[in-house]
């Protein structure tokens, strides 16, 4: 029997794709950046079929490409170019969430559930599932996982890791390792699912994770205060995270990325004027209503803005408000997007280091590239900016400044690097950074990923050409 038919014998003939149009989505990165042929688009529904349709690649020796919500920008979901023959195994119809205990805070979700519904679920319960980012309404628990996604509450909350307490994975040769369990303490040898997460469908496919929840907020407050540098910045930051209230989210914005925002988001209303050079959009919340959360906001602020740090702010004063305020910083990178052509960067460094890391980034990107346009946005609670060097007013070819400009982002990653930093801080390796692997990775952390992936994946199916160099 050949592939098609194998396959379509386990899954059934409308969840085996190989006609052209039906596959082409599958084989471009949401950027547009990267572009690769899938053989076939596999969709299983079970993990079952998961196990079995692995299991009938590797007879048919073809390579095994997982994809979620298919948002990630590193270019890891797609196939390579000019790789080995490949099928996209998408898990988009494994979407159920299988318990949800709110005794035990815990959810157990498959991994095609979309970040959101997995939310919309813990809220029903009174819960919190506390991961938040722009693409969660695309992007899927297994996406999510697979790339530790971080996000703007991650100074709260951490990276996805932080929420796994079990998982279930096909593995390479097809064998399920089920680890779904709920439990909070359990030191019986080495803590296998940390392999999986953030492994970017190298070493498995996630079927289905066991996560926890948090209490639900009962109070929240959010501002979008104007600041006069990162240093100001970094300075409000400490007397927030000392009010005594929770911080949840602390992001950075420079002036550029909000122009870009008010000139290409649909229905976006920035709640100051575009005069200050950077702005802080900040969340608090509490869990319990009797702490007085307003004044706590409105008393750092003010005490923040007698020191000179903040210039203005505004205080959401109500859900809408504050939901604008998110819907601003969450839209930004598809307004980034149609914008200008761009070159993009993931780096992290000590939250201390990031007016540093900005000064020395501006500087250097202003004396090799004066005519590119600087946009940095992030989370700078957690020290994860992301910088982009945009192409100069007018120029539309992509091509041409990605040729002119291309050795912005390794100068960028050796100054975050070089600042104690990490050239890959929430969006993973894919494609587009296993070059900055091969440069920065520590060698005994290479050779120890190296040998990992040979002995769990020995023949290499596993989502080639992704993540290691
Ligand atoms: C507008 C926008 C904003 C974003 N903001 C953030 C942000 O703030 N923080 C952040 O961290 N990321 C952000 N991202 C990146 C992206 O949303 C995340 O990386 C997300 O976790 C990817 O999930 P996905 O389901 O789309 O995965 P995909 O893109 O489909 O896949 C990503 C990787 O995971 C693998 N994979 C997918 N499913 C599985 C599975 N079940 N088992 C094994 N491997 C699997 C794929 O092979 C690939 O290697 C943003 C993206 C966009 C488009």
């Amino acid at each position: 029997m050949d592939f098609l038919a194998a396959a379509t014998a386990i899954a059934g003939p409308a969840n085996v794709l190989s006609a052209p149009d039906d596959i082409a989505p599958y084989g471009v990165d949401w950027r547009g950046s990267y572009k690769g042929t899938p053989a076939a688009v596999l969709r299983p529904n079970t993990t079952q079929q998961v196990s079995d349709l692995v299991k009938c690649c590797i007879d048919h020796r073809i390579a095994v490409v997982p994809a979620g919500g298919r948002t990630g920008l590193a270019g890891a979901a797609v196939p390579l170019a000019n790789g080995p023959e490949s099928a996209v195994l998408s898990l988009e119809r494994l979407n159920r969430i299988r318990t949800i205990d709110a005794r035990d805070f815990s959810i157990v979700a498959e991994a095609g559930c979309v970040v959101q519904h997995v939310q919309q679920a813990a809220a029903e319960a009174g819960r919190l599932f506390p991961i938040q980012w722009g693409a969660q309404g695309t992007a899927q628990i297994g996406g999510m996982l697979s790339t530790n996604a971080g996000g703007i509450r991650t100074l709260r909350w951490g990276n996805a890791r932080e929420l796994v307490l079990g998982l279930e994975v096909v593995l390479p040769d097809g064998r399920v390792l089920d680890d779904l369990r709920r439990v909070r303490k359990d030191n019986s040898g080495y803590a296998l699912r940390h392999l999986f997460i953030g492994g970017e469908g190298t070493l498995g496919v996630i079927t289905a994770a066991a996560m926890r929840l948090q209490p639900a907020l009962k109070r929240i407050e959010t501002a979008y205060v104007a600041v006069p540098s990162p240093d100001a910045a970094l300075s409000l930051f400490s007397r927030m995270m000392e009010s005594g209230a929770d911080v949840i989210a602390f992001e950075l914005c420079a002036n550029y990325c909000m122009e870009m925002a008010a000139k290409h988001g649909v229905g976006l209303r920035i709640p100051l004027p575009l005069e200050s050079p950077w702005y802080v959009m900040v969340e608090l919340s509490a869990a319990h209503e009797s702490i007085p959360l307003r004044e706590i906001m409105e008393g750092t602020l003010g005490s923040a803005m007698d020191a000179g740090e903040v210039l203005d702010a505004a205080i959401a004063d109500s859900e809408a408000q504050r939901q604008m305020i998110w819907k601003i910083r969450e839209d930004y990178p598809d307004c980034s997007r149609r914008d200008s052509p761009s070159i993009g960067t993931d780096t992290s460094v000590p939250v201390s280091a990031v007016p540093e890391f900005l000064r020395i980034a501006e500087r250097e990107l202003k004396a090799r590239w004066p005519e590119g346009r600087m946009a940095a946005i992030g989370h700078a609670g957690d020290g994860n900016i992301h910088l982009s060097l945009h192409a100069p007013a007018g120029m539309a070819d992509r091509g041409a400044w990605v040729g002119r400009a291309a050795d912005m982002e390794p100068m960028i990653n050796a100054i975050a690097v070089s600042l104690g930093g990490s050239f890959s801080a929430e969006h993973g390796i894919g494609q587009s950074k296993r070059h900055a692997m091969a440069t920065h990775k520590n060698p005994v952390a290479m050779d120890i990923m190296r040998l990992v992936k040979n002995a769990i994946d020995p023949a290499g199916t596993m989502n080639p050409g992704k993540v290691l160099p």
